[in-house]
């Protein structure tokens, strides 16, 4: 078997996951996913999904990735997990550099490195994260078990915790910083009659404060400039995601290919990008719906044209 990989994939969530199943059952028999941590990407993160095709019962993101890995291994895919510094490309040849410095090169590369959770940006927030303020209902909810929390945001991953935290807390406040919501329709009016959540809007946190043991009260700034002090131990954040598109960045500063003006990577319908042999999938990618679902989609949709792009290269 050559040293070149016939296909590099980035990332191992929903995307990397779906085009590695996709890539090796279809053929290929070179093919790495190079993920940093364990596969599953950030869904595994997520108390609940109930819009993931086919599944009905009441289940945790980390249950629904749990067999995917699995699946991708029986048609030979390998993992290695590193976290990858960047991709480049020298004629037909890409190359993924690693961390620790070492390099693999490849003919083709499957990207799909998702976004992260964004800092809201006040007083403390950084100093207390891990210490009571989080960015993960799943992870650390049962700390707060019969205790009152704030959750910050009015997308539908803030509505989606709060739901889950007003189940193991006794009271969650939402703190956002409108009248109307970002999240959909179905989930604002679920919100608006679930008991111990109360609404705290046209608000922003100004300060999380506290001890030695973590976080004692948020501080939070309405928009008729009053304030108020909410007592709690837990914060909760989220409010969006950042693009991870670090491994793109070149030694020069620019991009290896095409992005837009939120960093978000230009593809086609088929996920191509300006560079050819790169495919970029799921929430990093222009117009992402950022959903499992169509992440998945994605990484089918790359991994099939990069049967024929390393078929036409090779032969
Ligand atoms: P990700 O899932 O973000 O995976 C990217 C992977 O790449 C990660 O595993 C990461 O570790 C890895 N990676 C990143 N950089 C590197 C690097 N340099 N080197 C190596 N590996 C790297 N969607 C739904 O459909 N239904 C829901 O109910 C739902 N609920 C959600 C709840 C929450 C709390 C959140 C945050 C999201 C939710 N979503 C939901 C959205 C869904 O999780 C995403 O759309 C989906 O995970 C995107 O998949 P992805 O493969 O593009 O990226
Ligand atoms: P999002 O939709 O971008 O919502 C972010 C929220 O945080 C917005 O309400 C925003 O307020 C608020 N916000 C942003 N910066 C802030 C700041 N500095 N201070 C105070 N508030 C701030 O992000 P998301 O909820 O993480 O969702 C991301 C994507 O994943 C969305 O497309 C969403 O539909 C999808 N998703 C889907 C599901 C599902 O389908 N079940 C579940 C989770 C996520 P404004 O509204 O005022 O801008």
């Amino acid at each position: 078997m050559s040293n070149i990989l016939d296909c590099a994939i980035i990332g191992g969530g929903p995307a990397g996951l779906t085009a590695g199943l996709y890539t090796t059952r279809g053929g290929l028999e070179n093919v790495t996913m190079f993920e940093k941590g364990m596969p599953g990407g950030q869904i595994t993160n997520s108390s609940e999904i109930e819009n993931y095709p086919g599944v009905t019962g009441d289940i945790s993101g980390m249950d629904l990735m749990m067999p995917w890995p699995e699946q991708c291994q029986k048609f030979g895919l390998k993992h290695s997990m590193v976290n990858i510094t960047r991709v480049s490309k020298d004629g037909d040849i890409f190359t993924i550099l690693q961390e620790d410095g070492e390099t693999t090169e490849a003919h083709s590369v499957i990207i799909g490195t998702g976004s992260r959770p964004r800092r809201v940006g006040f007083a403390g927030e950084d100093e207390f994260f891990g210490r009571g303020v989080s960015t993960c209902a799943t992870c650390d909810g049962f700390f707060y078990k019969g205790k009152e929390v704030v959750v910050i945001g009015g997308g539908d991953t803030a509505l989606e915790e709060a739901f889950y935290l007003a189940k193991i807390c006794a009271k969650v406040y939402l703190v956002h910083r409108r009248e109307e919501f970002r999240a959909a329709p179905n989930t604002v009016a679920r919100l608006k009659s679930t008991e111990n959540i109360e609404l705290v809007l046209n608000s922003v946190p100004d300060e999380v404060y506290g001890d030695k043991m973590g976080v004692t009260g948020l501080r939070v700034k309405n928009n008729d400039g009053s304030t108020r002090d909410i007592e709690v131990p837990g914060v909760f954040t989220f409010v969006g995601n950042d693009i991870n598109n670090q491994t793109l960045i070149q030694e020069d500063g620019s991009f290896l290919c095409d992005v837009n003006e939120s960093g978000a990577v230009i593809v086609d319908i088929s996920m191509k990008t300006s560079v050819a042999g790169l495919y970029a999938t799921g929430d990093m990618r222009i117009a992402a719906p950022k959903q499992v679902v169509s992440a998945a989609g994605d990484g089918a949709v790359a991994a099939l044209q990069v049967i024929s792009f390393v078929d036409e290269l090779l032969n």
